[in-house]
């Protein structure tokens, strides 16, 4: 058991309140420190800590608990001090002070903390409490005769002032290290906090500012009001950009996946880097303005793009011939610099993963595969909460999984990839010469079409198979389907259920849903807004 020096027994895992208001303060008077104490006494407290003879003078007429006496005083350094001065002890023991306080960290001790414990102990027969930052200081303090160790000035020295939190592992040190009983105080502002200490080992906990300092509490309840206030009032708008082979959509998007404006461009065909780079410029422009003309607050901009995307630089690691020249632009520093607000880019696939993480089906599972389809057969995998992105930013090129050794060609060069059996061209194929476009087989196989429903049920075979590799690899819980074949296609969804469990290992178990995605027409551009979020500040 550690020796508690008199006056300190009442302490024991106990709450002392800090009783202190800054020059200024309307409660900056002894009368109104007088009352604190009264109150914290009332409170359950066991002790009060103040600041010179005056408040000490008041709360020893008002209450009856120990009181920790400090003065505070500007030094030549041009900061200030906790009781540098032996004169100043001699008035607050005078006052009432059952104990003295005093800085003993290195700088305190620059201005002669340590012989200052010894002092006080012999001129004036009083308990001394250290105020420190660091383990050196407390062990330094302790070793000088300090009866009671503080972390008081923890994250206000300048070794320490990093720390920006309580540290019940500080707390844990303190007491491993110390001889002496160790005091939690410094920037507690929850009970809960005040159980961590005691949990921690702590003698005592000191609760200063949560307690009284109503100005302070006051503006945190309006700061945490006005931040909600900007929030639900939607003024924080990012702005999402989807950069397609043949249009290009955009949006003015607010905080919860609502959108403000909507704009469609053509994208420049076949331009190159330069052509598609002032394209995205003034999408981007057009965008900025408008919502700043509308009085929407853009935080951030997102982009979607086809190709491989380091999402960390914003730059295009690899596109394909669909678009001549992306690879290797740095679209994130080129939009960046030209409208100034962040940008962040990726890729067009994972981006509609990402909307559906932050505004769809995947708000409610942590692990879930979005596949698209249209003229391209792509993909995003969320395993265990994250986006998976692969050591070269190259996963999830669902497309080309193999389905069929030495298959049709690929536009990857390959044969026999899933995008050529599940993209449009192949719903197309698999109805003969009857329709137009694979919009046609669509409605056709929805209204009960024969030969529709005979091509959608081939369809839906090949991409059943390659939804097996993937659902095998996984192990998602949801299966969402995007793009041109998934929208108003409720059959393509019925038909998987029905062809799945008899590909699938263990079908009852793992209870597999494949829904298709409710973001629609502007998943894409919700998906770039949702990069943009992330990136907001
Ligand atoms: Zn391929």
């Amino acid at each position: 058991m550690k020796h508690v020096p008199a006056r300190c027994e009442s302490f024991f895992q106990s709450l002392i309140v800090s009783c202190q208001a800054p020059d200024g303060d309307p409660f900056g008077e002894p009368d109104s420190m007088a009352r604190f104490a009264r109150t914290a006494a009332l409170g359950g407290a066991a002790g009060i800590r103040t600041n010179g003879p005056d408040d000490i003078a008041a709360i020893r007429q008002a209450v009856s608990l120990p009181i920790i006496g400090i003065q505070k005083r500007l030094q030549a350094d041009g900061r200030i001090l906790i009781t540098p001065d032996l004169e100043d002890a001699r008035k607050l023991v005078a006052a009432g002070a059952d104990i003295i306080a005093l800085d003993c960290t290195a700088r305190g001790q620059r201005f002669g903390a340590v012989e200052r414990v010894r002092q006080i102990h012999g001129q004036l027969g009083v308990p001394v409490m250290a105020d420190i930052a660091t383990v050196e200081e407390a062990v330094t303090a302790a070793a000088a005769g300090a009866d009671l160790v503080a972390s008081t000035m923890r994250g206000y020295t300048a070794e320490t002032e990093s720390v920006r939190n309580f540290e019940p592992a500080f707390i844990r040190e303190l007491v491993t290290r110390l001889g002496v009983p160790v005091v939690a105080e410094g920037r507690i502002d929850r009970p809960e906090q005040a159980a961590e200490a005691i949990r921690a080992g702590a003698f005592a906990v000191i609760v200063g500012t949560a307690i009284t300092r109503p100005g302070v509490i006051t503006s945190r309840f309006v700061g945490a009001i006005h931040r909600e206030r900007s929030r639900s009032n939607g003024r924080h708008y990012v702005i999402g950009i989807d950069l397609g082979g043949t249009n290009t959509k955009s949006a003015i998007v607010s905080r919860d996946g609502k959108l403000a404006f909507e704009f469609i461009s053509a994208t420049p065909p076949g331009g190159g880097r330069d052509a598609l780079l002032k394209h995205l410029k003034r999408v981007a422009f057009h965008a900025v303005e408008v919502a700043r003309g509308s009085g929407c607050k853009p935080t951030a901009l997102g982009v979607a793009t086809a190709g491989w995307v380091d999402p960390l630089t914003g730059r295009v690691v690899y596109a394909t011939d669909n678009l001549p020249g992306w690879t290797g632009t740095p679209i994130a520093d080129e939009l960046q610099a030209a409208i100034g607000l962040p940008v962040a880019v990726e890729n067009d696939a994972n981006a509609l993963a990402i909307a559906e993480r932050h505004f769809g089906r995947g708000r409610d599972v942590d692990d879930f595969v979005c596949i698209t389809l249209g003229t391209g057969v792509g993909g995003g995998c969320y395993i265990a909460g994250r986006l998976n992105r692969g050591a070269h930013f190259f996963a999830n090129a669902l497309g080309h999984i193999p389905i069929q050794h030495g298959g049709l060609p690929c536009t990857c060069g390959r044969k026999g990839c899933l995008e050529v059996y599940a993209n449009a061209a192949a719903l197309l194929r698999y109805a003969g010469q009857e329709f137009a476009t694979a919009e046609d087989v669509i409605r056709a196989a929805n209204s009960g079409e024969n030969i529709a429903r005979r091509a959608l049920r081939t369809y839906a075979a090949h991409l059943g198979t390659g939804i097996v590799s993937i659902v095998h690899l996984l192990d998602p819980s949801v299966v969402v389907l995007s793009g041109g074949i998934a929208q108003d296609n409720p059959l393509l969804v019925s038909e998987l259920n029905e062809q799945l469990p008899e590909l699938l290992i263990a079908p009852g178990q793992r209870r597999l849903q494949v829904e298709i995605s409710q973001l629609g027409y502007y998943g894409g551009v919700l998906g770039a807004a949702a990069i943009a979020i992330e990136k907001s500040p």
